[in-house]
């Protein structure tokens, strides 16, 4: 996606040979016509998909979810980290690894939000080692609900994450994928 590469390119920062800091697009201010792009761009990806709901994790997917499941006229839920009010009997709960924060959170879904009958599709704004995605995965596939596929903003193909989803046999979209960040230098596929 040629509107996505070029902001990333503006406004991206990389960190180091393993982190491009996207607080300018994605993970601390919001663009809407961006967004508004990127949504039309995952709905365009799957439409045929006859998808009920989106899903993704709080809190950076958020918007980016939110305009594909406008486009797609479907409901939004988003996996919470923190514990939510209600008993661990209504809740599917994973654990996960942070990739830029360095330690485990657990990730929650109330199970009234989720259901065999859902066809779902997966949105997260950035894909590292596939941790966050294999997460939510996981809890889709409790709740017996079908996955249609995982779309995503930025995949940083010189890790596994995408990779691997997609080796399990699930759809993978990504709207772009940076195969280095080395010399300081976004290189995309
Ligand atoms: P994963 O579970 O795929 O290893 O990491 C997923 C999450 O970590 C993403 O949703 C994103 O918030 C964060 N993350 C991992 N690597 C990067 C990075 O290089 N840049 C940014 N902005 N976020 C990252």
């Amino acid at each position: 996606m040629e509107m996505l590469k070029q902001r990333i390119r503006e406004l991206g920062v990389v960190l180091s040979d393993e982190v491009l800091k996207l607080d300018a697009i994605l993970n601390h201010a919001v663009d809407p016509v961006l967004t508004t792009e990127m949504g039309r761009e995952f709905a365009r990806l799957f439409r045929e998909e006859k998808v009920t709901k989106i899903m993704t994790i709080e809190s950076s997917g958020i918007p980016i979810a939110f305009a594909a499941a406008q486009e797609l006229g479907v409901p939004l839920v988003f996996a919470r980290r923190k514990k939510p009010l209600n008993t661990d009997a209504e809740t599917y709960s994973e654990r996960v690894p942070s990739f830029t924060k360095g330690f485990v959170t657990d990730i929650m879904v109330s199970k009234e939000f989720l259901s065999e009958h859902d066809r779902v599709l997966l949105i997260d704004d950035l894909i590292a080692n596939g941790a966050a995605a294999r997460g939510l995965i996981r809890i889709i596939r409790r709740s017996g609900a079908a996955l249609v596929g995982v779309g995503i903003g930025v995949e940083k193909s010189f890790q596994a994450g995408g990779r691997t989803i997609r080796e399990s046999g699930v759809r993978v979209e990504s709207l772009v994928r940076i195969s280095s960040l080395a010399g300081g230098q976004v290189h995309f596929e």
